[in-house]
């Protein structure tokens, strides 16, 4: 049998795996923890497991899914990591320091479908979904990058690719973050964007109690959404926000949507007057985002004092509303700028 790639398996999945191997269960729970915790993906190293069995697993597994290919740091500390893929594709992702807090922005797929027009991501068409193991393994390589006593502490599928529409990896892949003995991420902090697959969102359940649920939603009326979002002809803002309705969310939480303003696109204080209205009746707040200019793309950034007049419309309707600190500008790393001259392009709603 050709060797699996380790971080591809659930926990019950590697159980079933190490039975056939004639390998006891603890033995997951082994791995799990030198995989996960101790950053350590050589069998040989991993001492608490007999010699026999280190060569067994290096026989039947591959430990590592993708590999960093090239950083670039910002001078705000962000890191822009490229990775490789085992088929010679790649793609990114980012590291952002802030305070206490480490979040990594994951890649769900090599490239998109959906054909956002503010997104460079989309401009490469779709190419593959990431497995569950090439998006665990984004946390380990990154986490690597990280000096003694710091590890990353928040994961956001913002990164190439639609989430929703790789939703059976992405569920695997929450799964394997979530377990207490592996990375132990709670749902506060993982956060899976979408742009508004309405038909995943309803067959989600009380799986968005896994994670934070934020929208892309860059537009108040359906107009200018389908213009700026293909997906809108499909699931149109009705759908969408009904959909929002029906989300099992826990105590006190809320869904983010996210908007990203565009020079005279969506940034009127009309649309904000719109917006405000539409997100009232729900349990909701707003991210509001700078876009981050570049060549290809044909929209402009939104002046600082309309944002603020944007901001305000919603604030007054007693909404929560931040403007969304763009990092990492310098190396093309921040919202919507993620691009390579290696994948040709890149996203981060
Ligand atoms: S913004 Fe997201 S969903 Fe839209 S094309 Fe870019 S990566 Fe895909």
């Amino acid at each position: 049998m050709p060797p699996v790639f380790l971080k591809d398996l659930t926990r019950e999945d590697l159980i079933k795996q190490l039975a056939q191997m004639g390998e006891k269960r603890f033995r997951a729970t082994q791995l799990f923890k030198w995989l996960y915790q101790k950053g350590v993906a050589d069998f040989s190293r991993m001492s608490d497991i007999s010699r026999l069995s280190q060569e067994r697993f290096a026989l039947a597994f591959l430990p590592d899914s993708i590999r960093v290919l090239k950083t670039q740091q910002s001078r705000d500390g962000t890191e822009k990591l490229l990775y490789g893929l085992h088929d010679g594709q790649s793609m990114e992702g980012v590291l952002i320091p802030d305070g206490r807090r480490m979040t990594l922005c994951v890649s769900t797929q090599v490239g998109c479908k959906m054909g956002c027009a503010f997104c460079r991501t989309a401009r490469m068409g779709w190419i593959r979904d990431l497995t569950a193991g090439e998006i665990v393994d984004q946390v380990c390589q990154a986490s690597k990058r990280l000096g003694r006593g710091s590890r990353i502490t928040n994961v956001v599928f913002m990164g190439m690719g639609e989430p929703l529409d790789n939703l059976d990896n992405v569920r695997k892949a929450i799964e394997i973050l979530g377990y207490p003995e592996g990375f132990s991420f709670s749902h506060r902090r993982m956060t899976v964007s979408t742009c508004g697959l309405v038909d995943k969102l309803n067959g989600l359940g009380s799986w968005t109690k896994r994670f934070r649920l934020a929208v892309s939603l860059n537009a108040a009326d359906n107009e200018t959404r389908s213009r700026l979002m293909p997906v809108n002809q499909r699931f149109p803002i009705e759908k969408l926000l009904a959909a929002c309705r029906k989300i099992t969310l826990r105590n006190r939480e809320r869904v983010t949507f996210e908007y990203i303003l565009l020079k005279g696109v969506n940034d009127g204080l009309k649309d904000a007057k719109a917006l405000a209205r539409l997100i009232a009746p729900l349990k909701a707040k707003v991210n509001l985002i700078p876009f981050n200019e570049t060549e290809d793309i044909p929209f402009k950034r939104t002046g600082e004092k309309e944002m603020l007049a944007f901001q305000e419309v919603l604030l007054n309707a007693h909404l929560t509303a931040m403007i969304r600190d763009s990092r990492g500008r310098d190396i093309s790393a921040a919202c919507g700028q993620l691009s390579s001259e290696e994948t040709g392009s890149g996203p981060l709603r």
